[in-house]
């Protein structure tokens, strides 16, 4: 058991992150780990930061999506943790994958004001509204964790939503199957349109049909009431954006007077998390004392790998980063999509089919396959697909473009996702943990 642990913990490892690139949502760790409802077991269990994961995953429909988690230093001495944990909890530390701080407070609410993050939470937040006043006025930008199922939901807008009916929704948990009606009917975040002609369809049953925001019923009314491989737009809530001190502050690359700081020392290997503000001084969140400005922070990017429509792997393009992309490339840092690939796709796929770079402030693809790659071109998501083929050349991608190595293997910008096949389903990241696993998998 102790083996499985180890590797769930592994698992829930790369998908954490504090570089604000890379991240999709941010969370006070310690308020999720002993989140006793989650799982009715142990006062404290860092596992509990694998249910936020699934959760996210599950929200975003996204099988790689990156949490930023947020810890208390008193955290890492806790003594209710497993050895193992407080080890573990250790190395995310030092690796800059979580970031600890003296006093949480209200460090998670200014990382979502920062950078615009989602910020995930399991009670209300009333006094920090003062500060923050979108947590008031943008309800969508909190995702509400509960239990559900013997696992974790994420909900928009703050609130938890009590079951209706008395009943259990159907909920996407392990290996279950995503339920026939369109998810959350309720979320005023989510909007749907059809992105294609719908193949004809039996008309909703009548008792889903009443009630709904307009938008969905557009969208029934137009035939999508089955998903099967319906494609569906998404435009849920991602990310809002920055305010205006988080978009100066990530501007910046920025410099703790200690050296070994895994938040802003000099060998963070990973892109730079947002200073915190202390009396009008931005701050090493880590040691407390100011950090120095040490020039413009360089573009970065970060490129979801979508195979089948469902996102696998989330990565990050900066200017001193290039990226090469292909099905067994010969630098371990860069990206394999070898995994996911079918034989046909596997057999067109080089090692190595494109390169991508930052360029003039601008993220830059340059095919380096036999086969060539192509551009799909968008100004807008909205807009009519354009296609380019480029072999052995290079094309600077704009708007909503993405990159299509093969059919339905692609490289998309950030969360300029267009498309998800709602039967698509994100792993768990806690199948390998045995006591959790059970539950979920039920
Ligand atoms: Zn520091």
């Amino acid at each position: 058991m102790r083996f499985e642990i180890s590797r769930v913990m592994d698992t829930i490892e790369q998908r954490l992150t504090t570089d604000v690139t890379l991240a999709q949502a941010v969370v006070d760790l310690a308020e999720v780990a002993r989140f006793v409802a989650l799982d009715g077991g142990r006062p404290i269990n860092l596992l509990r930061l694998g249910m936020v994961v699934d959760a996210l995953s599950r929200y975003l429909i996204d099988a790689g999506a990156m949490l930023y988690p947020v810890a208390g230093r008193e955290v890492l001495s806790e003594a209710a943790l497993t050895s193992k944990e407080r080890m573990v909890l250790g190395r995310w530390a030092d690796d800059g994958l979580i970031e600890v701080t003296p006093v949480v407070a209200d460090r998670p609410a200014e990382i979502a004001d920062f950078t615009g993050l989602p910020l995930i939470v399991v009670r209300d937040l009333p006094q920090q509204a003062a500060r923050f006043p979108w947590i008031a006025d943008s309800p969508e930008r909190l995702l509400r964790l509960t239990p559900r199922a013997g696992g974790a939901v994420l909900t928009p807008g703050g609130e938890p939503t009590p079951p209706k009916d008395g009943k259990e929704r159907l909920v996407v948990v392990g290996k279950a199957t995503l339920p026939i009606v369109p998810p959350d009917p309720d979320d005023p975040a989510t909007e749907k349109e059809m992105a294609e002609p719908a193949p004809a369809t039996d008309p909703p049953p009548a008792d889903q049909q009443g009630g709904r925001p307009d938008g969905l019923q557009s969208f029934t009314a137009r035939g999508a009431q089955r998903f099967g491989r319906t494609r569906v737009v998404r435009r849920r809530f991602t990310r809002a954006d920055p305010s205006g001190v988080g978009a100066s502050l990530m501007a910046r690359e920025w410099r703790c007077k200690e050296p070994d700081c895994p938040a802003f020392g000099p060998s963070r290997s990973i892109g730079q998390p947002v200073p915190r503000m202390r009396a009008g001084m931005p701050a090493c969140p880590r040691h407390g004392e100011a950090v120095k400005d040490i020039g413009p922070r360089p573009p970065a990017f970060a490129v979801a790998v979508v195979v089948d429509d469902l996102a696998r792997r989330r990565f990050v393009v900066a200017t001193d980063h290039p990226v090469r992309v292909g099905k067994d490339p010969k630098n371990p840092d860069d990206i394999s999509v070898a995994t996911w690939l079918h034989e046909a796709a596997a057999a067109w796929i080089a090692k190595e089919h494109v390169r991508l770079e930052v360029e003039s402030g601008h993220l830059k693809v340059t095919d380096t396959s036999e086969n060539g790659t192509v551009i799909w071109k968008r100004s807008s998501p909205d807009i009519k697909e354009e296609t380019e083929r480029i072999y052995k050349k290079s094309y600077q991608l704009d708007g909503w473009d993405s990159i299509e190595l093969y059919t339905g293997v692609e490289l998309v910008v950030g969360d300029h996702r267009l498309q998800t096949v709602v039967g698509s389903e994100p792993a768990s990241v806690l199948l390998d943990a045995p006591t959790v696993a059970m539950r979920l998998v039920d």
